[in-house]
């Protein structure tokens, strides 16, 4: 049987993200993530993206591998690996979220008034992901 994972990362841009550059980045992972079953998040906000990736194990850290070669981002940190039952994002082969006063209230939550992902617990980041979904961009 295969074994489904969770991988949850930050990154840096290179340089500032359009709207444009992220419906480039969203359309290709779409296309892609359909035919490897993975399903995800991913938000931007001050120039971090913070992304989930769900599926099987191998198709998915190969994609990470893949996503860690882009050059509109580096810095990558990856800041949870685990097994899971279930996936939690599987409405979404990437959902995607940016700024917003939700964004904020959820940041203020976590004592944070900018998007810092390196301050914040990876539960917390899976949860501001989670919370994010719900309330999505729609690019
Ligand atoms: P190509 O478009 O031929 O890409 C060839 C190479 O050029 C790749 O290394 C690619 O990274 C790079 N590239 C493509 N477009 C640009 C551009 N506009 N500027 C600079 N370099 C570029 N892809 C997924 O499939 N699933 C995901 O979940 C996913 N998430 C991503 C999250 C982030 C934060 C980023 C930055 C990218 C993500 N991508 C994702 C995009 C991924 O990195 C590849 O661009 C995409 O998978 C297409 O790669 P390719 O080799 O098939 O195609």
């Amino acid at each position: 049987m295969t074994q489904k994972i969770r991988l949850l990362y930050f990154s840096r841009a290179t340089r500032d993200m359009t709207l444009s550059d992220m419906k480039d980045i969203l359309t290709a992972a779409r296309t892609n993530n359909t035919e490897l079953g993975i399903c995800g998040m991913l938000c931007y906000s001050n120039r971090y993206f913070l992304q989930a990736l769900e599926g099987d194990r191998k198709e998915v850290c190969e994609l990470y591998l893949h996503i860690a070669d882009d050059p509109r981002h580096d810095e990558l940190e990856m800041i949870s690996f685990e097994y899971i039952d279930k996936p939690i994002f599987t409405d979404w082969k990437m959902g995607y979220a940016s700024s917003s006063p939700l964004f904020d209230k959820l940041l203020a939550h976590m004592e944070l008034t900018e998007f810092l992902p390196e301050k914040i617990k990876p539960r917390h980041a899976l949860a501001l992901l989670h919370n994010l979904s719900a309330h999505q961009d729609e690019i």
